[in-house]
């Protein structure tokens, strides 16, 4: 008997036929003998609905307004799902984020977990109930509603996980493990059996959506046994068949896996640039210009430097696609201040990065990298690398294209 915490993605209760089949899928583990704790999400694109309520009567709305709004989408889940279970006879109780008390600190729309009280849980489990938890919202120490950011259930489900030590955190979602790239953009990518957790760190960061980063980084503090599975597969009870019902599990210890040249590739959509020209090259200028951005609550993640001649130079930098436009308006200001010569911006980019730890020990794969774009006339407008990543930024026309050339160049389609 184990115990088990289940997050099902939207698409995985999109529909009360797919909220059904979520149940039985319970009823099963139950008649396994295991206890289960469940986080939904809101149903597929309610969340977006919400969102676009919103906007409708502000731009810019109240950031504690539209948490509340947005935390509504998965409480209808744990109550439709929660009748699911009692009309079957598996006793089942529902709990918003308040009400199981996952205490968050008070950065709407972003807040971070920074507890979980089991005692409530913990009493559920032992009367043989079903929890069903609504993911991606919290409360903060105020009694406000906060969220979790977009795909935020995922790290709920990890932090519940985390809380009761539960055996194995289950992340049940429309594909069945991670693959070595989106199988949306690329039908022949392969799904991995294991990742390590550093790589699947990286790939979260550098745009795989497939799990949140903050779960990542939630299960990599607390080694939560973490797993993405595929909510339309037979159940998997554990054991070695490795024949897609497992999924992927995410490991910790590197050194039981032969490690991959590169185990995957990861893009982003959300990207956008802008680059301040003829900016007097001196002390202290990048801190003038990246300093204001800074404070605007705009997270910068690529910088290049030029090398500056007759005195000046130019910084180019990326943002998310959100916050080009304040971005624009900010560095704008600062280079009139500086006297810079321009301000330019592009929010049509997007950023593709090859992620392996076997990197670290080889030469030569940035230029392989470089080389396989070039042949596609792939022209490339920034780099930047790790020990583990190499990352380039594209125009947003070639992502589909460029995705596919690495996939193929580095025969990552092909078994390991
Ligand atoms: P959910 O609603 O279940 O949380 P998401 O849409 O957030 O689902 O995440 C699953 C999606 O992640 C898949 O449908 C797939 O298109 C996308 N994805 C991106 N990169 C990968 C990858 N490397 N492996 C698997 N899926 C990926
Ligand atoms: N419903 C939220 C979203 O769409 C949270 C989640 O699904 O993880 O982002
Ligand atoms: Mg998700």
């Amino acid at each position: 008997m184990a115990l088990i915490v289940q997050k099902f993605g939207g698409t995985s209760v999109g529909t009360v036929d797919r909220i059904e089949n979520v149940a039985d899928r319970i009823g099963k583990f139950r008649n396994n003998g295991d206890d289960v704790v469940v986080v939904v999400s809101a149903m597929s694109g309610e969340t977006n609905r919400l969102i676009e309520l919103a906007h409708s009567i502000d731009e810019k709305p109240e950031a504690r307004e539209y948490d509340v709004l947005l935390s509504t989408g998965e409480q209808v889940t744990i109550a439709l799902l929660s009748m699911a279970l009692n009309k079957r006879g598996i006793p089942a109780r529902s709990y918003t984020g308040t009400q199981v008390h996952i205490l968050t600190d008070s950065t709407h729309n972003k807040a971070r977990i920074l507890s979980i009280e089991e005692k409530k849980m913990r009493s559920d489990l032992q009367q043989g109930r079903v929890i069903v938890v609504a993911g991606f919202q919290g409360v903060d120490e105020h009694g406000n509603i906060t969220t979790l950011g977009r795909g935020g259930s995922d790290t709920t489900a990890v932090a519940l996980a985390a809380a009761l030590k539960a055996d194995e955190c289950q992340i049940y979602t429309d594909v069945d493990g991670v693959y070595t790239t989106d199988p949306r953009v690329v039908p022949e990518a392969r799904r991995l059996d294991k990742i390590t957790f550093e790589e699947m760190l990286e790939m979260a960061s550098l745009g795989s959506k497939v799990l949140q980063i903050r779960a990542v980084e939630f299960a990599g503090k607390y080694n939560v046994p973490l797993r993405v599975l595929s909510s339309f597969d037979e159940p998997y009870f554990g054991g070695e068949e490795n024949d897609g019902s497992n999924g992927t599990l995410i490991t910790y210890e590197e050194d039981e896996m032969e490690q991959a040249l590169i185990s995957g590739i990861a893009f982003n959509r959300d990207e956008a640039k802008l680059t301040i020209l003829g900016v007097p090259d001196k002390p202290g200028v990048a801190y003038s210009i990246l300093g204001p951005i800074g404070d605007s609550n705009v997270e910068i993640d690529m910088i290049i430097q030029n090398i500056g001649a007759d005195g000046t130079t130019d910084f180019t930098f990326t943002v998310h696609r959100n916050d080009f436009s304040k971005a624009k308006e900010v560095l704008s200001k600062v280079a009139e201040e500086l006297g810079a010569r321009e301000v330019v911006g592009d929010d049509k980019i997007v950023k593709i990065s090859l992620v392996g730890v076997g990197m670290r020990s080889h030469a030569g794969i940035a230029s392989k990298m470089f080389k396989a774009l070039a042949e596609e006339t792939i022209n490339i407008n920034m780099i930047s690398t790790s020990e583990i990543k190499i990352s380039v930024v594209v125009d947003e026309k070639y992502l589909e294209l460029g995705v596919r050339t690495l996939h193929s160049a580095f025969g990552l389609e092909e078994n390991a």
